[in-house]
């Protein structure tokens, strides 16, 4: 054990979404923070999530261009794949972001720690470096991030042709047949990317539906998608094991004694929290029976001054709610009145295509929290930019409280299926947390022609006029 007598404002363990920006705001609000992490910055989301799956989705959307450029007049040979320069081109696109996270610590002045950090009684946090060398550091306020894993199914264990996305997303080359067993965001993802790279896919779930959560307008258009791009979507059933064969591939058997051959799985379960190196011995810290760390609304744990954020804890599993969260919790730190997040309004975005975004409760939830509602709902189809783009499948829908004049009133929720709606959530997104009425949203312009016009037009129709009927 080397003692230091490290004080600091803020030790916060973990670096990924929840961590780094944690650290990043409070030594922007002049805190001295200290950084533990074990692994490389930037965590799940830059490392094993978020960026290197729309990297890979990115290059799904460049093949169709090209497989449909004839369309707009351009003669192009059919696509073909190298998917190692794709990997090449992630892996530089993840160097880059976790290389300015870095040089942003060092800007600030985060103090960052290589290894894991454990945390004991009175904040003091202890770092067990990787050649098992220790050092000891406290902190006035503690913020446990040390976020999630991959669930696993036993009998599916990794290698081989068995991957979780840790190993989806580091691959080479295209698996000519492969199963996604989990129909929600990440396996849809993984879905569309493949499927549209030219893998025969086969989405294995055991729930009535994938994407199960999803308002049904929306879920429809996303099925009606994938089987156009030939992905087999098979609900209801669940996986009972697998038997590999010589060729590196296995057949998953599945359903009431059905089998699939395939050359990759991708075990796309969920994830768990990875509490399981945070220590905790000593402190009034809580893990609860499905391993989350334990907080209340202002994401504080049973320790005074220590917090817990991001996936370690029972909140929606994104990047931005640990931003979310670690703000929360750095204004405490810094004595600054602070509001909760309210998690029934946080934007959501799933990249497969077609896209999915959405604020605010769907049609059946806001009617399941006793809201009497006024639903608009407008496809793609006829916008003109949709057209020009060629991608016209999709659609907005809006859900508004009904007033006692029967007239849509405050918006509720915002949800979109189709082109490029990750980037329109926003005034969604915006019209939802304002709690404005759909008389308010529908007085403002969007510009033409342009995907978000169709937003305007839905809102515009629940003021009872449209230009599109
Ligand atoms: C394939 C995939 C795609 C995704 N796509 C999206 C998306 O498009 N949008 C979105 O919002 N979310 C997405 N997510 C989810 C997102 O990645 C997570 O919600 C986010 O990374 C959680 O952030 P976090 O900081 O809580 O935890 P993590 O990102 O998991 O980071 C935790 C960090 O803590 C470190 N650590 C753990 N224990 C210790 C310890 N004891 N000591 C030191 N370090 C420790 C880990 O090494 C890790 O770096 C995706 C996830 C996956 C897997």
């Amino acid at each position: 054990m080397i003692p230091t007598s490290d004080q600091f404002d803020l030790v916060i363990i973990g670096g990924g979404p929840g961590g780094y920006s944690a650290a990043l705001y409070a030594a922007s609000a002049k805190m001295k923070v200290a950084l533990v992490e074990s692994d490389a910055l930037g965590g799940t989301c830059l490392n094993r999530g978020c960026i290197p799956a729309k990297a890979f989705l990115e290059t799904a959307a460049v093949h169709r261009h090209v497989a449909h450029a004839a369309e707009f007049g351009i003669e192009a040979s059919p696509p073909s794949v190298n998917f190692k320069v794709t990997q090449e081109r992630k892996q530089k696109i993840v160097a880059g972001l976790v290389g300015g996270i870095a040089a942003m610590c060092k800007g600030r002045k985060v103090e960052v720690f290589d290894g894991w950090g454990s945390l004991g009684p009175d904040h003091t946090v202890t770092v067990t470096a990787e050649d098992g060398s220790t050092t000891e550091i406290t902190g006035t306020n503690v913020i446990l991030a040390a976020g999630s894993v991959p669930r696993l199914i036993p009998g599916f264990e990794r290698g081989g042709p068995i991957m979780t996305s840790d190993e989806v997303l580091d691959l080479d080359h295209i698996p000519a047949r492969m199963v996604v067993i989990g129909g929600g965001a990440i396996g849809c993802e993984f879905a569309s990317t493949f499927a549209d790279l030219g893998a025969q896919v086969t989405i294995l779930e055991g729930l009535p539906k994938i994407l199960p959560g999803l308002d049904n307008d929306l879920a429809n258009v996303v099925v009606r998608s994938f089987k156009k791009k030939q992905i087999d979507i098979r609900t209801g059933v669940m996986v009972h094991g697998h038997s590999p064969n010589d060729q590196g591939g296995t057949t998953v058997h599945f359903g009431d004694g059905e089998d699939i051959e395939v050359d990759a799985v991708v075990v796309s379960v969920g994830r768990r929290p990875f509490a399981d190196r945070l220590g905790l011995d000593g402190t009034g810290v809580k893990v609860d029976e499905r391993g989350f760390v334990v907080v209340d609304e202002f994401c504080r744990t049973g320790e005074d001054g220590v917090f817990a954020i991001g996936d370690l804890i029972n909140t929606p599993q994104l990047a931005h709610v640990g931003y979310a969260e670690a703000i929360l919790c750095v204004k405490q730190a810094l004595g600054e009145a602070a509001a909760p997040v309210m998690y029934d309004r946080v934007p959501w975005a799933i990249y497969c295509d077609p896209e999915v975004a959405w604020a605010g409760p769907d049609e059946e939830a806001a009617k399941a929290a006793g809201y009497d509602v006024v639903v608009a709902k407008h496809p793609f189809k006829f916008n003109s930019r949709a057209q020009i783009l060629g991608t016209t499948d999709g659609l907005c829908k809006i859900i508004a409280e009904k007033g006692p004049d029967g007239k849509a009133g405050r918006v509720l929720g915002v949800h979109m299926v189709g082109p490029w709606v990750t980037e329109q959530l926003s005034g969604g997104y915006l019209a939802v947390n304002w709690e404005a009425t759909v008389d308010e949203v529908a007085e403002f312009i969007q510009p033409h022609p342009s995907l978000t016009e169709l937003f305007g037009e839905t809102v515009m129709t629940l003021t009872g006029r449209n230009f599109n009927g």
